[in-house]
């Protein structure tokens, strides 16, 4: 019974949903009433007909003309309802109750006609009667509210029922048949009354939202970078406002015509490719379909600009297609920074050039179809690049790999890939698998590359060797092409620089062989598989050994003898030159400490050896070791150790030529020579490479060089020794131009330690080398 009452209760609600209640009930009372009155005056005609000769007719007549009189006023107050301009809540009400009324009077004279029809009926007029009383109980089924129902519904039961009783021989029938009839228009009034008004409220509150959405969506338009766009079921843009207007650079009252062709313009019409984002939006309107984020190319003001739209398709109540509404917005800025973020996650920030990621996809593309496309893959590498930077600066060697990059892609066709995949290392994909051609190209690159480049008014220069390996002859996997290419540049470099190599399976043997070299020499040092040999630097002009320099040797228990030109190389490579270093260096005083007085010793230093910091603490400890004095430990730096741009080299050059220890400048001239380091750092001693003096006497010789070095020298209170002195008249052009100082096969090989001491007292005995007529002091020239 509880849950009866809380399924008819009235559903409750404010005072101001109320009055939108009101408004939406007239509404539908007003029409239902008339059809109501309309049928009811209809049934009354035909009742008085069909009672026009009864007896005592005239209550029946009276109580007819009363309900023609009550329908008249209902339709008469609906009229009027009709006719209130903007009808208020309180309007509305007024009317409800009115009709309530006219309801309670209907329903009482329609219960007083039953009960006085039914009375004067025969058999026949009773079955009308009983079909006109159903008919009338089921009426307020349709009427809401649920007040005007009941007025109606109830007085017409209870005369319907006390009519039925009157009957002389009440059938029972028809009585069981009527209570079952009573109870449904009963529940279905109070039941559907309820749905109704529960109905109109959720209707009314979605309205309401929607006023309120309508006013945010309004600030958020002129508020935000996005638009609103409206169409009508012709795909007619509706008007447009004013933010939509500015976006698309018109006036608001010349953005017209139908979408998507009046907001995108020419794009609309020449962007049909399938599957293009036009294509698809196309796609959608065809179909009414909803669309969301689908962004579109549009031009405006001849500037190509990147849209989102999201549109949905309106439907009206009759659920047919009343046009589309939705939102865009202009991602223009967004989709280029995306763009950028994208193009640089996938490009080198300095050249332009693909980096290392995207050459990787495209490698494993290409190497995916090389059996119906061969390719070729170059590997690149700038010579001495890192000689640039220290020399000339970042900046310099900045723009110096963009100039590269430009001149390397200058010199490809279209659909070849270059890319820098780091530091000065650059690769190309060709789309070609032709030796000749791919070995042309490399030497146009190595061609151009070499030529030189201005900044600031600098003349700089860079050379490139090129490894090259072909898909699918050397390898068709894109690791394996790009190792091969690799072993091939490694080949590259080490015939000398500038060259371009094409892979061989050999190069795989070589790699193979110095890699165990390389294990090899991890163990050299606890295998005791070094010693060290002397060379005497003596005076041109008496011969005497003055000084000598110690050179490293490697006794390979299967390989024989090994040059520090063939393993030195490796030894800084590998991370052991610092320990080898300090071995040279500790046998090297030792060897001296007991060789008679002034005799030097020179050890050379490789320029890694001032990374670890260390240097001029593992020096102190080998003059205390071996007892000799600073004065006579000279060490050798390159050209290449100076270039190093931290200050951390000078002070610990700095710091030994404080203790006494000489610096000599080796294999001065081969280097970049910008000299300024000179000045840095005042040198004792200047060795001029071997290769100045290689072809003294010669025609077109160096001479020139050696006597600015030797002036050079001389203004900087430098000594200079020459290297490589092989024969007697270099000897003696050397000592001419000024030169106090030689080392070379003429006078002495690389000696055992033992044999230095010798060849001192023996050199103190000679004639000068120069003076002489004889044989110079030397030993075999190997
Ligand atoms: P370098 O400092 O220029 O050493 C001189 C090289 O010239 C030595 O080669 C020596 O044997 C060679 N030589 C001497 N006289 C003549 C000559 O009359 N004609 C010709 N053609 N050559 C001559 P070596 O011993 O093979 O050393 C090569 C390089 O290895 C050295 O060049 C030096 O830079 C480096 N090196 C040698 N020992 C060490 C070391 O202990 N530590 C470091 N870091 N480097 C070393
Ligand atoms: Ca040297
Ligand atoms: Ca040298």
């Amino acid at each position: 019974m509880r849950k009866f009452f809380q399924a008819v209760a009235i559903v409750e609600v404010s005072p101001d949903l109320a009055d939108r209640l009101y408004l939406d009930q007239a509404s539908d009372l007003v029409y239902i009433m008339r059809g109501i009155a309309l049928v009811g005056a209809n049934t009354i005609s035909l009742l008085f007909f069909e009672y026009r000769g009864a007896s005592g007719g005239e209550l029946q007549k009276l109580l007819f003309f009363l309900l023609f009189g009550v329908y008249g006023a209902i339709i008469w107050r609906g009229v009027i309802w009709l006719r209130t301009p903007k009808p208020t809540g309180r309007d509305a009400k007024r009317f409800i109750d009115d009709i309530r009324g006219l309801d309670i009077v209907l329903g009482l004279l329609w219960a007083l006609l039953l009960i006085w029809s039914m009375e004067h009926a025969d058999g026949d007029q009773r079955s009308l009667l009983y079909g006109i009383m159903v008919g009338c109980m089921a009426t307020p089924v349709l009427v809401r509210p649920i007040s005007c129902a009941v007025a109606f519904w109830l007085p017409l039961t209870f005369g319907a029922i006390v009519s039925l009783f009157m009957w002389q021989r009440v059938d029972p029938f028809a009585v069981v048949c009527l209570i079952g009839f009573t109870s449904l228009t009963a529940f279905c009034i109070v039941f559907l009354n309820k749905r109704m008004t529960e109905r109109a409220i959720s209707t009314i509150r979605i309205e309401e939202h929607g006023e309120v959405i309508k006013l945010l969506l309004r600030d958020f338009e002129e508020s935000a970078s996005d638009w609103l766009w409206e169409t009508n079921a012709a795909l007619q843009l509706q008007p447009v406002s004013s933010r939509l207007a500015q976006v698309v650079h018109k006036r608001a009252e010349d953005v017209t015509g139908t979408f998507p062709q009046a907001l995108l313009g020419d794009v609309a019409r020449f962007e049909h490719r399938v599957g293009s984002p036009v294509y698809r939006l196309n796609k959608y309107i065809e179909d009414r379909s909803p669309f969301r984020d689908l962004v579109v190319p549009v031009i405006i003001d001849g500037e190509e600009r990147s849209w989102s739209l999201t549109g949905k398709p309106i439907l009206n109540k009759a659920g047919a297609f009343a046009g589309y509404h939705g939102v865009g917005s202009d991602i223009t800025s967004q989709r280029r920074s995306q763009e950028q973020i994208a193009f640089l996650a996938r490009h080198d920030s300095l050249t332009k050039l693909p980096n290392r990621v995207l050459f990787n996809e495209v490698l494993h593309q290409a190497c995916a179809r090389c059996h119906e496309e061969g390719l070729a893959l170059l590997c690149l590498d700038l010579d001495e690049f890192k000689l640039v930077n220290d020399t000339y600066g970042h900046a310099t060697g900045d723009g110096l790999l963009i100039a590269v990059g430009e001149r390397i892609r200058g010199c490809l066709r279209e659909g070849d890939v270059a890319a820098r995949l780091g530091g000065d290392e650059f690769a190309i994909i060709l789309l070609t698998d032709d030796v000749e051609e791919a070995t042309a190209i490399g030497r146009r690159i190595i061609e151009r590359v070499n030529r030189p480049y201005y900044f600031d008014n600098q003349l700089v220069t860079i050379g490139i060797s090129i490894g090259i390996a072909l898909a699918p002859q050397d390898h068709t996997g894109p690791s394996g092409l790009l190792k091969n290419a690799d072993l091939a540049l490694y080949r590259a470099k080490a015939d000398g620089r500038g060259v371009w190599r094409l892979y061989d399976p050999d190069m795989d043997e070589r790699l193979q062989d110095r890699r165990a070299l390389q294990l090899d020499l991890r163990k050299a040092l606890a295998r005791q598989e070094f010693f060290v040999e002397f060379q005497p630097i003596v005076e041109l002009a008496t011969g005497r050994v003055l000084s000598t320099e110690a050179l490293l040797r490697w006794r390979h228990p299967e390989r024989g003898l090994l040059s520090p030109a063939q393993f030195i190389p490796m030894a800084e490579e590998a991370g052991l030159i610092g320990a080898i270093g300090t071995w040279v260096l500790n046998e090297a005083c030792r060897a001296a400490a007991v060789w008679p007085a002034p005799i030097r010793v020179a050890v050379n230093l490789s320029p890694l050896q001032f990374r670890g910091g260390n240097l001029v603490q593992v020096v102190d400890e080998a003059l205390l070791e071996s007892g000799l004095a600073p004065e006579r430990l000279e060490l050798e730096i390159t050209e290449t150790t100076m270039l190093e741009t931290n200050s951390q080299t000078v002070d610990a050059l700095w710091k030994l030529h404080g203790r006494g220890v000489k610096i000599a400048l080796d294999d001065f001239g081969t280097g970049y020579s910008s000299l300024s380091y000179l000045r840095r750092f005042p040198f004792d001693t200047i060795k001029i490479d071997r290769s100045f003096i290689r072809d003294l006497g010669y025609e077109k010789d160096d001479s020139s060089i050696i006597i600015a070095i030797i002036g050079l020298a001389d203004n900087m209170n430098m000594s200079v020794t020459a290297e490589g002195v092989e024969t007697r008249e270099q000897a003696v052009m050397l000592a001419d131009l000024g030169c106090t100082r030689g080392q070379g096969f003429l006078f002495y090989p690389p000696l055992k330690a033992e044999e230095v001491a010798a060849a001192a007292i023996a050199s103190a005995r000679l004639l000068p080398v120069l003076a002489a007529d004889n044989a110079p002091p030397a030993r075999d020239v190997a």
